[in-house]
């Protein structure tokens, strides 16, 4: 198979003790993933996001569209690795963590197996992940709903919030 493409949200709300704040892990992030052999075909800037509650302190989330001859199962698993070799722990769901890797969009469309989802099933409600992707995948369709990133954005920012979790990755 040739290459196919996905759009990977990042997102950190901890020190790295060699990298340092959360913006500079995404960028090691990235590092990490050419190193990987994945093409990066195009970064988003980082955004800030203040977390509240048990998560602590503030998110960075930034998002990456990335090319690989990998298929999804395989891009998930290189994400878990590189979270790993970035410190992470398995632990509580939306807790601290200096690294999340998550495929939101595949330009093949959808996929599901066990364990993976793609689209990535809260993406749609999530600011945090809509607006890093807004500069560099507005135009993508969402396949469940055909609605565009824009859309999406558009939809949201005229809603409110419905998502409750407390952190932002
Ligand atoms: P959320 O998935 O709601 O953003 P999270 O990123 O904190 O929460 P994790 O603990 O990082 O959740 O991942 C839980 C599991 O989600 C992973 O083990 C993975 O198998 C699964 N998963 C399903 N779909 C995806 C996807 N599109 N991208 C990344 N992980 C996914
Ligand atoms: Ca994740
Ligand atoms: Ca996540």
């Amino acid at each position: 198979m040739g290459k196919t493409s996905y759009v990977i949200a990042l997102g950190s709300n901890r020190r790295h003790r060699r990298y340092g704040a959360p913006d500079k892990i995404l960028a090691a992030a990235c590092g990490a993933l050419a190193e990987h052999g994945v093409e990066l075909l195009d970064v988003a800037p980082t955004f800030r996001t203040a977390a509240v509650g048990p998560a602590g302190r503030s998110f960075a989330n930034g998002a990456a569209h990335v090319a690989s001859a990998l298929d999804p199962v395989a891009m998930l698993h290189l994400l878990k690795r590189i979270e790993t070799d970035f410190g992470r722990r398995r632990g509580r769901r939306w807790g601290p963590r200096v690294l999340d890797l998550d495929i939101i969009l595949w330009s093949q469309g959808s996929w599901t197996s066990r364990g993976l989802t793609i689209p990535h099933p809260g993406f749609r409600m999530r600011r945090f992940v809509l607006d890093p992707l807004i500069s560099i995948a507005a135009d993508w369709r969402d396949p469940l709903s055909g609605q565009t990133i824009r859309q999406l954005r558009t939809r949201l920012a005229s809603r409110k919030p419905v998502d409750h979790r407390r952190g932002a990755a």
